[in-house]
This record gives structure tokens, C-alpha cells and sequence, in this order.
């Protein structure tokens, strides 16, 4: 069985404050910031990595990303993917959802046959939740978004379990397909020693435009159908007022503010 996890190199969340906005090109620099794995990819590599351990399996990981998001593919191998693909260009620079999408599903289907693809459901960073739907819809396979279980297996059909409203919803799937995955999936391993000695030699393959042989005009911001017009932060102010007297009077302040603000 082939499997494709699909793994983002986001800013790591602890130093999320580091990341500023470029005014004149209206997008993140977030180069002081480490890179690290997608949190909800590593639930993707996990579902991989059992699968693997179940059923047999080769486990093919790829990125798109700047040349430093090389080590967060290493890192995967480390965890015990069997193959890294780092898909890196400069024309790859300001992608947006669709031209993200587009891109590795040009390498997805570069790298050869596949049974699974699973994405993380969100990235912490951009969090749109459209690349995996997207991949699924431009190498036309199934998508089934939200998982957190999989239930049963019969050679190319199987059933899952995905997030609904209050509860979820059960879905029989034909492979190949595609699944976003949500961290209720499953408890993602930790690194062993014994795991980067072996991805040490592991080789990385790096592919930029001409390997995927995608012409220029569908890649990064040239083939991205939406573009970011304005980036602002907006700093949060409170007001604050402390409210004196006894408890009785105080909370009798409160209700009569909660009711001025419509609140109550
Ligand atoms: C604040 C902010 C707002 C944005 N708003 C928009 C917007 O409104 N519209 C728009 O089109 N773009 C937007 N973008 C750009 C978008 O985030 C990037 O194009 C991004 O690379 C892909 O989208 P995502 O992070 O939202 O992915 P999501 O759809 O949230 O990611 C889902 C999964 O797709 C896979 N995936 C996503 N990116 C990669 C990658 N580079 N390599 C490998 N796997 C990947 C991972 O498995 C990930 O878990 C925004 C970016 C930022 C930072």
C-alpha cells in the first residue's frame, strides 16, 4: 500500500509573537521564526505510521515549502516515513490555498501510484482547511474531511468516522482517497534516538518547477486566484474598572453595567 502524508512546515506556535507583516508585501516574514511539523500533521503521520505497522506499507512525505523546511521532512523520517519530498522554487513564494493545493498534487502525482493520501484537517498558521480538499479535487479521488477514526478496512473500501456538527458522521470510502485528519485520531509518537540515527542516511529528493514540470503561471502568487489586499493587527484593548464596596454592592454594580451594555 502507498500512502502520502501531506506535512507543512508552520512557525513554531511558541514564537508565534516573532512573526511580523511586511507592509509592502502584504504577507508574514516569519524568517527569525523555527519551522516545525504541523501539529495536526504529526495525527497524519501517526495514522500513517499504524497503518504501516498493521497492514505493511510505504509512507511517502511531502512538503512544500522554503529550503529550511527540509528539516522538518528529515524529522518525519526520523519518525519513520520511508521516503521525503522537499517541493521548493522560488516561484512556489505566495502561494495561496488553490496554487498550494495545485502544486502538490503536481508532485503527488509525480511521485507515482498512491492508495492514501491524509492531510492534517488545518494548518496553525494559514488554517483554512481547503489544501486537502483541494489536492483531493485536482487529482480527482474522494476526499472525506475531519476524521478522527478509522473504523474498518476491506481491501479498497473502507469506513471512517468524521466530525459533525454535535456528533459525527460514518463514511464508506474507495480508495484511492483523500482524509484530513483532527487530532482526536490518534496520540502521535515521539522522536527516538534510534529513529534519527536511521533517517541520517535517508535521502531527501528536492523538486522545484522544472522537475514537476508545472509552468510558471500556475505556481506560488502568479497562480494564486486570491490575493491578500491588506494585512493588519489588531491590537486588543480592554478597558478595566475595578468595582469598590462590599460584595452586595459590587455585584449589584455589575448586574446594572451588564444590563447598560445589553449584555443582560
Ligand atoms: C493569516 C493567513 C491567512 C490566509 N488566508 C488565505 C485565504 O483566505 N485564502 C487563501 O487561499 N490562502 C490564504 N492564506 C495562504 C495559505 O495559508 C497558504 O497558501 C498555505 O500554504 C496553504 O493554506 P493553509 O495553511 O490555510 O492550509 P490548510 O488548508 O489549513 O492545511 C490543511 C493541510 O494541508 C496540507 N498543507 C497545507 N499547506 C501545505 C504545504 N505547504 N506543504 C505540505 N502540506 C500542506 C497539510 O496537511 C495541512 O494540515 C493565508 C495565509 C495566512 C498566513
Amino acid at each position: 500500500m502507498n500512502l502520502v502524508v501531506c506535512v507543512k512546515a508552520v512557525p513554531d506556535p511558541k514564537e508565534i509573537c516573532k512573526i511580523k507583516i511586511d507592509p509592502a508585501t502584504k504577507t508574514l516574514t516569519r524568517c527569525d521564526v523555527p519551522l516545525v511539523i504541523n501539529p495536526l500533521d504529526r495525527n497524519a503521520l501517526e495514522a500513517a505510521l499504524q497503518i504501516k505497522e498493521s497492514s505493511g506499507a510505504l509512507i511517502t512525505v511531502i512538503s512544500m515549502g522554503p529550503p529550511p523546511a527540509e528539516n522538518i521532512v528529515k524529522e518525519c523520517m526520523a519518525l519513520g516515513a520511508d521516503r521525503g519530498i522537499l517541493l521548493s522554487d522560488r516561484a512556489f513564494g505566495g502561494a495561496d490555498a488553490f496554487a498550494t493545493a495545485f502544486t502538490l498534487a503536481g508532485g503527488i502525482r509525480k511521485a507515482g501510484d498512491f492508495d492514501l493520501v491524509l492531510c492534517g484537517m488545518a494548518s496553525s498558521d494559514g488554517a483554512t482547511e481547503w489544501v486537502g480538499p483541494q489536492i483531493a479535487t485536482f487529482l480527482n479521488i474522494p476526499a472525506v474531511t475531519m476524521v478522527n477514526g478509522i473504523e474498518d478496512r476491506q481491501g479498497g473500501t473502507w469506513w471512517v468516522r468524521a466530525d459533525w456538527q454535535n456528533g459525527y458522521r460514518r463514511v464508506e470510502v474507495r480508495l484511492p482517497a483523500l482524509l484530513t485528519v483532527t487530532r482526536e485520531l490518534n496520540r502521535p509518537r515521539a522522536l527516538s534516538f534510534s529513529g534519527i540515527l536511521k533517517a541520517r542516511k535517508k535521502v531527501i529528493e528536492q523538486w522545484g518547477m522544472d522537475a514537476l514540470g508545472i509552468p510558471g503561471e500556475r505556481l506560488g502568487i502568479k497562480g494564486s486566484p486570491t490575493l491578500v489586499s491588506e494585512m493588519t493587527t489588531i491590537q486588543a484593548r480592554r478597558d478595566v474598572e475595578i468595582l469598590h464596596g462590599t460584595p452586595e454592592e459590587k455585584a449589584d454594580r455589575l448586574i446594572a453595567k451588564l444590563v447598560e451594555a445589553g449584555v443582560l
